[in-house]
């Protein structure tokens, strides 16, 4: 690997000396090494997190970010928010390079990105604290301070963006925070430690360590002195962290899987549903939390939407991801290929017996006879399938055939995922009824993927606990503390003489 960089954990301010241990970050278009980076030991581990606490703790106005004005915070992720706009196409190319992604999308992507941070910025200069309409001769204050050292680990398949997300949230509330990014893609996210260094914030305050989740995203996730874990990750992934939180009785955010229902009905015009099927399915190569992997089609326009869809779907670019043509890049690695063929081959040997259609795509290729791709597939199958209940995480979509409005809803309800949901119907009054039954974190009208960084994002069930977003993220890196100031009643329970004491 002597001619691939080494990126360093960025720590205190410096990229550190190489970690004698380091995984390789590969492209997974063309299989090339990109960089190595470190993968952090427990000690090392360890010694970042007490550090980090001396940052936090540090009574120096200059140094300690807690103790920052509300006007300081906002300068500052203002600032970093000018800087990432200015530095895009830079972010562009790594991000391309590290997820596989078609640049036209993570163009697209990152470009709103400064926004999280612009809103985070303003959510720090004008959160205010409340008084409560506490009883008696009273005042109550309640006053938001930051939790501590705040650890976030995060997925391949939005690396800048969702860090971004979880980076403004925390800083905009005064913690200090410690990025632990995927394995697979975390040379973007690195790239914001300078950036935020150069926009004010002091030394200590962001650290973005790197390495193996199995090892150190555990060995951080297990530190006694953190005081809040931000996961967006796999259920799996939540299931080994928990338990560290637990024992450590500290909170947990966690955004996780989803099997979203993309939920047509017959208002729609089919060419409409067919464009909204295509985006919802097969943007980032079927690769987000949200990807519209069931498509619930009412029986009316059926069979016209499938045969239009498949159509479509045929003639889609599968192509090198940094061509602007390309509209389908390469999925993160081998395994996940092999992930997408054995969802394939199970969903088409006919488990109980019920029988399931490949309309199109079903195999792993390649691209100039390198890389990680997997053809847009669709299969058309029936709501307990495997194919039709569990998260793929690449571009396989079940279609299913339904009759009624009534069998949509049930069948959107009915897996252990609610993470996001569509629908799409001309019908005004139908929007509002199906919405009311859907169970889902977000659900969209006539709209996929949408967001907001003012817009609360989580799901329910196994997608997971808390918010992205809004000022619901903003809150949950706080605690509150509740200031009773009495000017006018003495404390008398134990005076013979008062008949009517107050207890409470
Ligand atoms: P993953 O759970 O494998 O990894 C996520 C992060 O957790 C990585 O940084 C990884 O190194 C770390 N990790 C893994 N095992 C760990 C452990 N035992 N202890 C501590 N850290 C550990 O997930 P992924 O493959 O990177 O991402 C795909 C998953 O993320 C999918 O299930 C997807 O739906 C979900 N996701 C959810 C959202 C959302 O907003 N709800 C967004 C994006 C992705």
């Amino acid at each position: 690997m002597a001619d691939v960089p080494h990126i360093s954990n960025w720590v205190d301010g410096a990229f550190s000396s190489p970690a004698s241990a380091r995984l390789v970050v590969v492209n997974p278009a063309d299989e090339s090494p990109i960089a190595t980076v470190d993968a952090t030991s427990r000690e090392q581990v360890d010694e970042i997190v007490s550090r980090s606490r001396q940052h936090f703790s540090s009574p120096s106005p200059s140094s300690s970010w807690a103790q920052a004005d509300a006007s300081e915070r906002f300068s500052v992720l203002s600032q970093a928010a000018t800087l990432l706009r200015a530095r895009i196409p830079e972010f562009v190319d790594l991000e391309v390079r590290q997820t596989g992604r078609p640049v036209r999308e993570m163009r697209a992507q990152l470009a709103r990105i400064p926004e999280w941070l612009e809103y985070f910025a303003g959510l720090a200069r004008v959160h205010e604290g409340a008084v409560t309409p506490f009883k008696g001769p009273v005042v109550n204050t309640l006053v938001r301070l930051p939790l501590g050292v705040v650890a976030q680990v995060t997925p391949w398949n939005h690396p800048l963006l969702i860090s971004t997300k979880k980076i403004g949230a925390a800083l905009a509330a005064g913690n200090v925070v410690i990025v632990k990014p995927s394995e697979l893609a975390p040379l973007s996210i690195l790239k914001m430690g300078p950036l935020f260094q150069e926009a004010g914030l002091p030394d200590g305050t962001l650290q973005i360590i790197c390495g193996y989740g199995r090892d150190t995203g555990k060995f951080l996730c297990e530190n006694p002195s953190l005081a809040k874990i931000d996961l967006t990750g796999g259920l799996a992934t939540y299931q080994a962290i928990a338990p560290a939180a637990g024992r450590n009785m500290i909170p947990i955010t966690a955004e996780l899987g989803g099997k979203a229902p993309v939920c047509i009905f017959p208002s729609m015009e089919v060419e409409q549903a067919v464009k909204a099927a295509l985006f919802a399915s097969f943007i980032a190569s079927g690769q987000t939390c949200v990807t519209g992997s069931r498509l619930l089609v009412h029986t009316d326009i059926y069979d016209e939407f499938v045969a239009l869809l498949t159509q479509r779907t045929k003639a889609l670019r599968v192509g090198d991801p940094t061509d602007p043509r390309t509209q389908i890049g390469a999925v993160i690695n081998k395994a996940a290929v092999e992930r997408c063929a054995a969802f394939v081959s199970r969903a088409l040997a006919q488990e109980n017996g019920s029988k399931a259609n490949l309309l199109c795509g079903g195999k792993p290729t390649t691209v100039n006879q390198r890389g990680f791709f997997f053809e847009p597939t669709l299969i058309e199958t029936h709501s307990k399938s495997d194919l039709a209940c569990n998260e793929v995480f690449g571009p396989v979509i079940a279609i299913l055939r339904c009759k009624s409005e009534d069998e949509i809803v049930r069948i959107a309800n009915a897996t252990e995922y609610a993470l996001g949901a569509s629908v799409w119907t001309r019908d005004f009054a139908q929007a509002h009824r199906v919405v009311g039954k859907i169970e889902a974190g977000i659900v969209w009208v006539n709209g996929h993927h949408l967001n907001d960084p003012s817009s609360p994002w989580g799901g329910f069930k196994a997608s997971g606990v808390g918010k992205e977003n809004g000022r619901e993220a903003y809150e949950s890196y706080t605690k509150v503390k509740s200031v009773v100031y009495n000017y006018g009643v003495l404390p008398t329970w134990f005076d013979d003489e008062e008949g009517n004491a107050r207890y409470g």
